[in-house]
């Protein structure tokens, strides 16, 4: 099973990506993630890439694609794999079909989770992560148990994003609303749309989407 979570900055696709893949054995394909460690790394990918997102636009296609392109020939992502934050262009989406079809895969779903925009930049400026697993937090929405202690692993150093402040924030809405929103009509037109209300707190999110696999054919 293939699926693509499709929502702008601060929709929850990351929040939830992780979920289904605890919860229903797929692979988080997260090229954001990606881009990211290759920054840390100091790839010649992150260093081309480090300037691009830090503004918030958009890193190449033909980049971003090669990334996935790899990353989709390893055996831990054959059972199925949930892409978050990919395709964000229709030639992005253009390209994931063609390699999902070479590898006789195909994509069975496309979930839309829509959220309105004062509610990301609130998303977007109060979002935290676990400098050592990576969990995802907010400061006022999704706390860990213990104040300044990662639920999963322990840890008491969390990170910030470069990207993540207002200004950036509403500049990647604006590429998301140019760029990445024509998707919604090409996957409405494969018929592999299906829509949900992303400003639900964080379990009904996950509700609605396992309502949704659970009518989407294999
Ligand atoms: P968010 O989920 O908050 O939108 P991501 O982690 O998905 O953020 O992406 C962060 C940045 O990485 C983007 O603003 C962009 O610069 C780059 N990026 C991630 N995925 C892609 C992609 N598929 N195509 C182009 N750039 C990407
Ligand atoms: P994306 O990957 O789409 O950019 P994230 O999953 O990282 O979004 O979520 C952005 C921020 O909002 C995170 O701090 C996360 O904890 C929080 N969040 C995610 N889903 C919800 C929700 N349904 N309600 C409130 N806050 C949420
Ligand atoms: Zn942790």
């Amino acid at each position: 099973m293939n699926l693509i979570l499709l929502g702008p900055p601060g929709a929850g696709k990351g929040t939830q990506a992780k979920i289904l893949e605890e919860q229903m054995g797929f692979k988080q394909l997260s090229t954001g993630d990606m881009l990211r460690a290759a920054k840390a790394a100091g790839t010649e990918i992150g260093l081309k890439a480090k300037a691009v997102m830090d503004r918030g636009d958009l890193v190449s296609d033909d980049i971003v694609i090669g990334i996935v392109s790899e990353r989709l020939d390893q055996p831990d992502v054959k059972k199925g794999v949930v892409f978050d934050g990919f395709p964000r262009t229709p030639a992005q989406a253009e390209a994931l079909d063609k390699l999902l079809a070479s590898k006789g895969q195909k994509l069975n779903a496309v979930i839309e989770m829509k959220v309105d925009d004062e509610a990301l930049v609130k998303r977007i400026v109060g979002r935290y992560t676990c400098a050592k697993c990576g969990q995802g937090y907010h400061e006022e929405f999704a706390k860990p148990k213990q104040a300044g202690t990662c639920d999963v692993c322990g840890s008491t150093e969390f990170t910030r994003r470069a990207d993540d402040n207002e200004k950036t924030v509403r500049d990647r809405l604006h590429v998301y609303n140019t760029q990445t929103a024509p998707l919604v009509a090409y996957y409405r037109a494969q018929g592999n749309l299906h829509v949900i209300d992303g400003m639900a707190d964080i379990a009904v999110v996950t509700r609605e989407m396992s309502s949704v696999l659970s009518r989407v054919k294999a």
